[in-house]
C-alpha cells in the first residue's frame, strides 16, 4: 500500500470549523492504517464485480442491490435506497456531539466498449466504467467499514453520512442524480438550513495524478459540463449547386474548428473551456443539401482537465 500524501492546489481550509475539528491521535491513526490494509482486498473485490457489471445512469438497479447487501452485511444502516433506480443513503453513528460528515460516490457507468485486452473487464458490450465509479464507490465501501469499526469501538465522534449517486453522467441533465440525491437529503434534515451535515466531500480518481497522491483544494475542484445545440436552417438545394446553397455541414465544421482554436489555449492554461462537437444531423436526400441541420457541443468548465461529470453546467439549447 503506498504512503498516502495531501497535495494541494491552492489554499485549503477545512468547512468544518476549527474549534470542532480535531487532529487524530498517532494510535487512532496507526488503527486506520492498519483497517486500510485490512479491508483492501474486499474493496479490491468490489471494484472488480462492480467493473465487471456496469450499469448506466438512471439503470443502476443491480449496483444500488449489490451496495445495499455489503452495508448490511458491515451493520451499516441504510436510511433510503432504490432513489432514482439505485441510489442509497447510509450512516454510521458515532459519539454523540462531534460533527456529521457527508461523503459521497457516484456509481454509473459510461457508455462504452471496453478493449478487450483489459482486466477485468467489461462483461457488457458497449457499456463499461470508463470514469472510475467503480472505484468511487469500492473506496466508498471501504471507508464505511472502517468507520463501522472505529464507531464500535467509541473512536468516531459524530456521524458520517455515506452517499451513494446514481446518474452522475447524466449531470447535465435536470433529473440528474446528484438533484435527486440533495433533494432525499433536503426532505431528511440532512441538508438545507439547520440540516444535519456539516461538510460534504465528494472524490474523483484523476489518471493525470501521480499515485499515492491526494489532491485538495478550497472552492470548485472538478470540471463541470454542459452540452450547446445548434439548429441551422437555410433554404436547401441540389448538390451541384454545391457553390450558390449554405452547406450546413461546412458550417458546422467551421464552428468545431474556431471553437478549438479559440479555446485550446485557455484550456492548457486549466483555466476556461474546452467545446468538443458531439453530434451533426442534416440531410436525407442523396443528393440534396439539407435545409436544415442540428449540431451539439459539450462545452467543458476546465478545471485540472479532468471530468465533465460533477454538476450541472447550464449552458443548453444555445441559439446563434
Ligand atoms: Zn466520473
Amino acid at each position: 500500500m503506498p504512503n498516502f500524501r495531501i497535495k494541494s492546489f491552492g489554499e485549503f481550509k477545512s468547512p468544518v470549523e476549527q474549534d470542532s475539528a480535531q487532529e487524530l491521535d498517532a494510535s487512532t491513526l496507526e488503527y486506520i492504517k492498519a483497517e486500510l490494509r485490512e479491508v483492501a482486498p474486499e474493496m479490491e473485490g468490489f471494484y472488480h464485480d462492480m467493473h465487471e457489471n456496469p450499469e448506466l445512469g438512471g439503470e443502476e438497479v443491480e449496483t444500488g442491490k449489490r451496495i445495499g447487501a455489503r452495508l448490511q452485511e458491515m451493520g451499516v444502516e441504510i436510511l433510503k435506497e432504490g432513489i432514482n433506480g439505485g441510489g442509497l443513503i447510509a450512516i454510521v453513528r458515532g459519539k454523540e456531539g462531534g460533527p456529521t460528515i457527508a461523503l459521497r460516490a457516484d456509481m454509473d457507468a459510461l457508455p462504452i466498449q471496453e478493449r478487450a485486452e483489459n482486466s477485468p473487464r467489461s462483461k457488457k458490450d458497449g457499456v463499461a466504467h470508463m470514469c472510475g465509479h467503480d472505484i468511487h464507490t469500492a473506496s466508498l465501501l471501504g471507508a464505511a467499514h472502517i468507520f463501522k469499526d472505529l464507531a464500535a469501538q467509541e473512536k468516531l465522534d459524530g456521524d458520517v453520512v455515506l452517499v451513494f449517486q446514481p446518474s452522475e453522467e447524466k449531470a447535465h441533465q435536470k433529473a440528474s442524480g446528484a438533484s435527486r440525491m440533495v433533494a432525499r437529503l433536503l426532505q431528511m434534515g440532512y441538508m438545507g438550513e439547520g440540516g444535519k451535515i456539516d461538510a460534504f466531500f465528494g472524490a474523483h480518481v484523476m489518471r493525470e495524478m501521480p499515485r499515492g497522491i491526494v489532491n485538495v483544494k478550497e472552492g470548485v475542484q472538478l470540471a463541470s459540463s454542459g452540452e450547446v445545440d445548434i439548429k441551422l436552417k437555410t433554404k436547401g438545394g441540389h448538390i451541384m449547386n454545391a457553390f450558390e446553397v449554405p452547406n450546413l455541414h461546412l458550417i458546422f465544421s467551421e464552428i468545431t474548428m474556431r471553437l478549438s482554436e479559440v479555446f485550446k489555449p485557455l484550456y492548457e492554461k486549466n483555466e476556461a473551456l474546452v467545446a468538443s462537437a458531439r453530434t451533426a444531423y442534416g440531410g436525407t436526400g442523396y443528393n440534396v443539401l439539407p435545409a436544415e441541420a442540428k449540431a451539439t457541443w459539450v462545452v467543458v468548465k476546465a478545471k485540472l482537465k479532468c471530468h465533465t461529470c460533477c454538476c450541472v453546467f447550464s449552458l443548453k439549447s444555445a441559439r446563434i
